[in-house]
Parts: C-alpha cells; sequence; structure tokens
C-alpha cells in the first residue's frame, strides 16, 4: 500500500515538471469521397482548437497572395494540371511553420500518394510532432453510392443535405432559405463508382505504409455522424481503437 502510494506521489512530481505525455495532434484523416472525413474534421479541429488544414486551402491562398510557390503553382492551376510535389510540400512544410500548427492540426484529404506521406513524415519528425496519428475511415462501398447520390446541394445558399441520412423539412426544399436542392452531376452513381475504384487504387500504397509503421487506427465511418465524432474523439485522446 505504502509503496504503490510514493509511486503515486513520484508520478505526480514527474508531472509537475515535465509536459504531461501529450496525445499525437499530427491527425490524418485518410478515407474515401464522401466517407465524412470533411465533416469530422471540422467537428473535431473545433473541439480541440486544432487548424483543419487542406492542400486546396494552402494552393489557393499562395497564388492570392503572390508568393514565389503560388506563382509557380498558379499556371498550373489554371491549366487544370496537377501541381508538383515539391511546390506542394514546399506550401506544408510553410504552413506547419506557422503558430496554429505548434499542438497540432489536422490533414484531410492529403496525404495522396506514398511519396507525399513520406515527404510528410521527415517534416513532422524535424518538428515537435513527431508520429502522425492516421485516421483511416472505413465505409463500404455500397453505402458510400447510397450516401452519394442522396446528396442534395441548395442552389441558394450551397447547404449540403441528404435525403436519406439528413433530409430537409420540406423535401426539395433548403431549410435556411428556400432554395431549389439539387443533385449536382459528380453525385450519380456510376461518377462514385469511378471515383471509388480510382480513390482504392491510389490510397491502398498509403494505406499500408501506414498500417506497418502502426500509426493507423481504422474507425468505421456508419451515417451517424454523432456516433462516429464520438468514436473518433476516444481514439484521438487515447491514440487507440476503443475496445
Ligand atoms: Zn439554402
Amino acid at each position: 500500500m505504502m509503496a504503490s502510494c510514493e509511486r503515486t506521489a513520484c508520478v505526480a512530481a514527474v508531472a509537475d515538471v515535465a509536459p504531461a505525455v501529450s496525445p499525437r495532434r499530427a491527425l490524418i484523416f485518410l478515407g474515401p469521397p464522401g466517407a465524412g472525413k470533411g465533416t469530422q474534421a471540422k467537428r473535431i479541429a473545433r473541439k480541440l482548437g486544432l487548424p483543419h488544414l487542406s492542400t486546396g486551402d494552402m494552393l489557393r491562398d499562395h497564388a492570392d497572395r503572390g508568393t514565389e510557390l503560388g506563382l509557380l503553382a498558379r499556371p498550373i492551376m489554371e491549366q487544370g494540371g496537377l501541381v508538383p510535389d515539391e511546390i506542394v510540400l514546399g506550401m506544408v512544410a510553410e504552413r506547419l511553420s506557422r503558430p496554429d500548427c505548434a499542438n497540432g492540426f489536422i490533414f484531410d484529404g492529403f496525404p495522396r500518394t506514398l511519396p507525399q506521406a513520406q515527404k510528410l513524415d521527415e517534416l513532422l519528425q524535424r518538428g515537435p510532432w513527431g508520429k502522425p496519428l492516421v485516421v483511416h475511415f472505413v465505409v463500404e462501398a455500397e453505402d458510400l453510392v447510397r450516401r452519394m447520390t442522396g446528396r442534395r446541394t441548395c442552389s441558394i445558399g450551397g447547404e449540403i443535405y441528404n435525403i436519406h441520412d439528413q433530409p430537409p423539412k420540406v423535401a426539395g426544399r433548403c431549410d435556411v432559405d428556400g432554395g431549389e436542392l439539387i443533385q449536382r452531376s459528380d453525385d450519380r452513381p456510376e461518377v462514385i463508382r469511378e471515383r471509388l475504384a480510382a480513390y482504392d487504387g491510389k490510397t491502398k500504397p498509403l494505406v499500408d505504409y501506414y498500417r506497418s509503421q502502426g500509426v493507423l487506427l481504422d474507425l468505421p465511418g456508419g451515417a451517424n455522424v454523432e456516433a462516429v465524432a464520438l468514436t473518433l474523439l476516444e481514439m484521438v485522446e487515447t491514440g487507440a481503437s476503443p475496445a
């Protein structure tokens, strides 16, 4: 009894001096389009006070500010080309060096390829973050097709609904502004199946890479946004899958 009290006191004393072992807060969300990573990333970013990063935002920001990287990227973007990794990674390195990323960040939609993942790892090792925590949103393809074909977008304000999971109060009309709800052409089943197949092919090596490093957790991405959010939060706070 005595020994265990002493040990507890000792741990408490250490905790006073050394920072508590901080959970890994370099979060990377991997998952197919429609798996809900964007929604969850926004929620958990708010909850934990972490910046929600996307390379799309970075590219637009650099192009708008006319930085060196932005000037290199702009003509490629304007022609609809793929901005090379050196440019994207330069922007990522610059973004991570800003103070708001010191305690962590959430990457949604990046990295997309194995070389990008390896470069990002180098950046993380050099900074205060160490190993990332990679959350892999796992959803059955047919669930995704169902979810994505149910998506409707408001023609006025751009609000997003789902006729299955998040229907508007009045069918076909936006709750906020009464705008007509439309189905975007890339939310059609055949387009979605093609996108999912392409996604799987490209992402498999990335999932394998992170899994082999022991930093990847599978998150079953069901339709219930609240339930997924709770599971996700527990994963992030414990660094493990909930039992
Ligand atoms: Zn609307």
